[in-house]
């Protein structure tokens, strides 16, 4: 059977609205360690629970016009535009893997990448209910899939043990925490599922992306150097690059280091 083109790229597309919108719920709720299941979503200043209607993904936000139906209250545009994000990561994420086991694997861990980068954005925090069931999950995958166990292993291992030693260095050196422990578990997760050679992919990433939005943050003079970027928000750019596209990357790199 062969399906029209586009047909795939669709289905992720509507898939992954589906899936942002649940995101959201993840997002907002999970720093406050509420439940992600139960009670369904209600205004938090009127108390109006939301019908189905009102949680069609983007389509309820521009029929409402961004405003709660009841009391009228500004809903955040943070919702949409996560609920499109997810869209075109999953999608996105065909092109890389296509119909490939690696597909459904790699949502999954798009979409915890995308629940970290927002609540350590906005709260400075990583929950341990992501990233410890993660590193846990990331090596169970790898006794049947890509890294592998050994590659899995030696990923927790150095994603964990390298955040470790640069936090623990730093502390004793100028007495501040450079980072928190929540970046040192999101990168062994990372390494979980990634393996060892994208968890240190993922770190230098990372890291030039917390360098230039540092940089760009002085010089807009919206920071000064004491202000701290999230460093999980970059991990979780860095972690979805390299999952997706690391290997190409890497063979691009290597290409021109031997030409
Ligand atoms: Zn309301």
């Amino acid at each position: 059977m062969t399906l029209p083109p586009g047909t795939a790229e669709i289905v992720l597309a509507l898939l992954g609205l589906c899936i942002g919108s649940f995101l959201n719920v993840c997002i907002h709720r999970l720093p406050l360690k509420q439940s992600v299941v139960h009670p369904g979503s209600r205004c938090p200043d009127c108390g109006y629970a939301l019908r189905w209607y009102d949680n069609v993904p983007v389509v309820s936000y521009a029929a409402l016009r961004g405003r709660c139906r009841s009391c009228a209250r500004p809903i955040s545009l943070q919702y949409p535009l996560v609920e499109i994000a997810t869209g075109v990561i999953f999608v996105l994420h065909w092109y890389a893997f296509g119909p490939t086991i690696m597909l459904p694997v790699r949502l999954v861990f798009a979409a915890a990448l995308i629940v970290l980068f927002l609540i350590d954005l906005e709260h400075q925090i990583l929950p341990d209910v992501i990233t410890l069931p993660g590193i846990v999950i990331g090596v169970i995958l790898s006794l049947f899939l890509p890294p592998g166990p050994l590659m899995s292993l030696l990923g927790v291992a150095a994603g964990g043990g390298l955040l470790w030693a640069i936090a623990e260095g730093w502390y004793r050196l100028r007495k501040v925490e450079a980072m928190g422990f929540g970046d040192v578990k999101m990168l062994a997760m990372v390494g979980g599922w990634l393996g060892i050679k994208m968890v240190l992919l993922t770190f230098v990433l990372s890291s030039m992306l917390g360098g230039l939005v540092g940089a760009v943050l002085i010089g807009s003079r919206r920071a000064d150097m004491a202000t701290r970027v999230p460093f999980g928000t970059m991990l979780a750019v860095g972690a979805l690059v390299a999952s997706m596209y690391g290997e190409s990357l890497l063979a691009w790199y290597l290409g021109r280091l031997g030409g």
